[in-house]
């Protein structure tokens, strides 16, 4: 992005941030104009525009409330029970509804807003680090997912696939990416990872960023590097493509841009043959000024193994959104990731916050255990009586944790996002949020979200397969492994077998079943990065008896009250997991990806 553009960009952060209440006012007002006449809507509103009405009547809802509308949209009735504006797509979000990925109504008017976000989001990034597409490309790792067809007719597909869909995007593509288009539609995760990797590697001295959307796909690739290297150099050095890789739109791609180059062969030999890969990322790529990933919220969890790899690089989590509204940007890229706060951006939706009963202090990971929270800062649980009713973006208090609530042009409506931030401060008249965590999520290893009832719903069906052996569970704790790349979902159980059956004489047969069983009942999103490779193999370690009382006396002994203790469903704390670690008797892995 030119000087110009980035000044022009910057210009118009500052007036929205600085007009946040008249263009909040403005937003929603336009929203009610055009969608008072809904079937949905004037059941509440009964045709009037009016904000006062609209704050007291219509109710605030989740995902399943209106689903039995989106779902007479998925199947053909007119989108205008929901919506004024036609409904051109859905988009797919990985926050899932029992079990299924939400289908959220994707209007012009919204994918419109992506492209203002872009400008928006580079322009910072401009003004931070200069004309770094000037000076060369981003090796940024993108993935897409084919789209789904609704009976209606209408596709259903990600939002990064929809934005890498884009005209506009995919023109200037190859100018800012080194990754070329035809490996980012590759439907094969594993070769589409393989030739993006290998792009990034024929152009490194082009390089100036490294990233993706997520934190953890970065650390995906760093461990594809791993076990790819030498075969990526090997082609390199002889100039042809392994023959694995068939997608012949990858192949093609491929092809262009590959050249017989001994000489940058060795160099990258040289530099993966060390015993250390700390610093891998900056060694391999030197002109690199960043990596680019979000990794707030719980990628917060892969912070220290991107830092190790990045060798000094800054970390940078640029923006925060959903598929269902763009929420804001992250006005300093250099602060350290657990510091960054994103401003909100009021021309993107209407936003409203809940605020939580609680205040936000962050408390330690031990602390948070006995809460059975699972995020490493977590919400301490501090009762405030007042303010239980939403507020404006303008009003919120910084210190105060909230839950967002949005509504935009595309027929959500007073609607829970299932985030939970922190305001911590204002930019011009726009308040910043720090990311707390999502709503009841305690596991989740890349885009998977599994709450603390996905858990135990999953963990009742199988436990069911050691009734006939005569065998219960009495205690059950679990974590999210990410020593290893693909991270796995690690349980700890802890078994008693009635009239005097000894563990040690269980069937490692039936265990493995039980494995592979909460893998069948853990969600969709779960089993479609599970079968990407994207998380390993589901694990339970068997512990000796006791060894729950244990946790408890361990918890206790640190100040939490034996009357309200309860094992928590999740652990993080290194010392829990010693004691748990420490008293396995049996270790059992899942034997196939879910169906
Ligand atoms: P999806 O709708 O599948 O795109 O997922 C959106 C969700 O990803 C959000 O609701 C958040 O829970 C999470 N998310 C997005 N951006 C961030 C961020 N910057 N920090 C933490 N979590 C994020």
């Amino acid at each position: 992005m030119a000087r110009s553009e980035c000044e022009a960009g910057m210009k118009m952060m500052e007036e929205l941030t600085t007009n946040a209440q008249q263009i909040q006012e403005q937003v929603l007002g336009e929203i009610l104009r055009r969608n008072a006449g809904t079937e949905y809507l004037s059941g509440f509103l009964h045709g009037q525009i009016d904000k006062k009405l609209f704050k007291n009547n219509v109710p605030i809802v989740t995902y399943e409330d209106i689903k039995p509308y989106i779902d007479r949209i998925a199947n053909g009735e007119p989108s205008d029970i929901l919506l004024a504006e036609p409904v051109i797509q859905f988009y797919r979000s990985s926050g899932t509804s029992g079990g299924q990925p939400k289908l959220i109504p994707t209007t012009a008017e919204l994918a419109n807003k992506w492209p203002i976000f872009r400008t928006l989001l580079q322009s910072v990034m401009t003004k931070h680090f200069g004309e770094l597409d000037q000076a060369g490309k981003g090796m940024s790792l993108m993935f897409t997912k084919p789209a789904i067809e609704t009976p209606s007719g209408l596709k259903a597909t990600s939002v990064s696939t929809s934005i890498f869909k884009e005209s506009g995007f995919k023109t200037t593509l190859s100018k800012l990416y080194t990754s070329p288009v035809e490996t980012i539609f590759c439907p094969d995760t594993k070769q589409s990872m393989y030739c993006q990797l290998l792009a990034g590697l024929i152009q490194r001295d082009e390089v100036v960023t490294v990233g993706s959307t997520f934190a953890s796909t970065v650390l995906r690739a760093i461990k594809f590097l791993e076990d790819y290297w030498q075969e990526l150099c090997s082609n390199i050095k002889t100039g042809q493509i392994s023959d694995w890789i068939i997608d012949s739109g990858c192949r093609n791609a491929a092809s262009l841009i590959m050249k017989h180059n001994p000489d940058l062969a060795y160099s990258i030999e040289n530099i993966c043959s060390c015993k250390s890969w700390e610093g891998i990322i900056r060694k391999l790529w030197p002109k690199a000024k960043y990596i680019s990933a979000i990794n707030t919220g719980v990628m917060s969890q892969y912070t220290a193994e991107l830092e190790f790899y990045g060798g000094g690089l800054p970390l940078v989590s640029g923006f925060y959104a959903c598929s269902e509204a763009i929420c804001g940007i992250n006005l300093e890229p250099l602060r350290k990731p657990s510091d960054v706060s994103y401003t909100f951006l009021p021309n993107m939706a209407y936003f409203e916050f809940l605020p939580m009963k609680k205040d936000c202090v962050t408390i330690s990971q031990d602390q948070a255990q006995f809460d059975g929270l699972s995020h490493h800062e977590s919400i301490e649980m501090k009762t405030n009586n007042e303010d239980t009713e939403p507020v404006d973006l303008v009003n919120v208090k910084p210190g105060q944790c909230y839950e967002l609530l949005v509504t935009t042009s595309s027929g959500l409506y007073r609607y829970r996002v299932g985030d939970i931030l922190m305001a911590s401060g204002f930019h011009n008249n726009t308040p910043q949020f720090q990311f707390m965590e999502r709503q009841n999520v305690i596991l989740s290893i890349d885009a998977d979200k599994t709450s603390e009832a996905d858990l135990l719903k999953a963990v009742t069906e199988a436990k069911t397969l050691l009734d006939p052996l005569g065998f219960i569970l009495t205690g059950y704790t679990s974590y999210g492994d990410i020593s290893s790349t693909p991270g796995h979902y690690v349980l700890f159980w802890e078994l008693k077998g009635n009239e005097g059956s000894d563990v040690k004489e269980l069937d490692p047969k039936i265990m493995v079943e039980c494995c592979s069983k909460i893998e069948e009942s853990l969600n969709y999103i779960y089993k479609i990065y599970r079968k990407e490779n994207a998380i390993a193999a589901l694990e339970i370690r068997v512990v000796k008896q006791g060894t729950f009382d244990a946790l408890m006396d361990y918890y206790v002994s640190e100040g939490a009250s034996l009357s309200q203790y309860k094992a928590p469903s999740c652990t993080k704390s290194k010392e829990a997991l010693k004691i748990l670690d420490s008293r396995v008797i049996g270790k059992f892995f899942s034997p196939k990806t879910p169906i």
